[in-house]
């Protein structure tokens, strides 16, 4: 089974959830962080990692073999190149990496060549195999990078649990990591710019027809706004209220998880993780 964790927007606490599922699953669980700008979960599992390059396949122009009929340019849905009479230009930072303009140049001028974007790393440390991936300095494209996690995560032996730290937002990024999941745990705060983004996320969910529950952090420090659209509007379960504690702030500053700082949570996290796999069990039956 497949859990993203995602959010609407950063700083609701979408790492802090997604690492005490891990801890509280315990066996048979793997942590993959696909927030890729900003993999945060190492920070709390420091480790022995294992590293690994992540590229994409960059075209290469030989001038000489061009003839100029722009059919590359034409194929590229990202502008990324431009053809210029004889000159042929390359954007490598526009470039996906599809490998569309080389496959489609009738005289084989473009070739590819491998484009470093970051690396993904293998740790385990809290208990749990952590994969994460980490996007280069001054890199942009986040999705292959998400992908490779995610190809790497599905290659980890004895795991029958993944939980998947999801990019914030509900761009290509959130999508990549979504996709292919069988529940999305959207975490949210009760507060007007929670809501705002947290309907956004249940829309993007939508479009992607994936079933979803709702964690409300720091749920006593709001209003009841959030609440009334889960049950009301999106129909979307509440899986968990977690309180804003002085004690778990002053714990998660100094480095340690949600569940390290308060244990007493534990059991309610191993009930949502119970409730998800009785939700995909009905999901899969209907
Ligand atoms: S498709 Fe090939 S031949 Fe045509 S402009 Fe592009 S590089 Fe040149
Ligand atoms: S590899 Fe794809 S994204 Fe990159 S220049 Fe070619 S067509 Fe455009």
């Amino acid at each position: 089974m497949k859990i993203a964790v995602a959010s609407g927007k950063g700083g609701t606490g979408k790492t802090t959830v997604a690492l005490a599922l891990a801890e509280a699953a315990a066996t048979g669980v793997c942590l993959l962080d696909c927030d890729v700008e900003e993999p945060n979960c190492r920070l709390f599992a420091p480790a022995e990692t294992v590293s690994e390059p992540v590229g994409i396949p960059m075209p290469v122009i030989d001038s000489a073999r061009c003839n100029g009929c722009g059919e590359c340019a034409r194929i590229c849905r990202f502008h990324a190149i431009a053809a210029l009479k004889q000159k042929v230009l390359l954007f490598p930072e526009l470039c996906h990496g599809c490998g569309g303009c080389s496959r489609i140049c009738p005289t084989g001028a473009l070739t590819e060549q491998p484009r470093p974007i970051g690396e993904t790393g293998l740790s385990n440390n809290g208990g749990f195999p952590l994969l994460d991936g980490r996007l280069g300095i001054g890199q942009t494209m986040a999705p292959p990078l998400i992908r490779a996690v995610k190809d790497q995560g599905a290659q980890l032996k004895e795991t029958e649990l993944a939980i998947i730290d999801c990019p914030p937002g509900t761009a290509c990024p959130m999508v990549t990591a979504v996709r292919g999941v069988d529940f999305v745990l959207l975490v949210t705060e009760p507060t007007p710019f929670g809501l705002h983004d947290l309907k956004l996320a249940v829309e993007a969910l939508k479009e992607l027809s994936l079933p979803a529950g709702v964690i409300i952090n720091r749920a006593d420090s709001g209003d009841g706004r959030v609440r009334r659209y889960c049950m009301l509007e999106a129909h979307i379960p509440i899986l968990l209220e977690i309180p804003a504690r002085r004690d778990i702030a002053e714990a998660y500053s100094r480095g340690e998880t949600l569940l390290q700082a308060a244990p007493d949570l534990k059991p309610a996290f191993k009930k949502v993780l119970v409730s998800i796999r009785e939700m995909t069990t009905k999901e899969a039956v209907r």
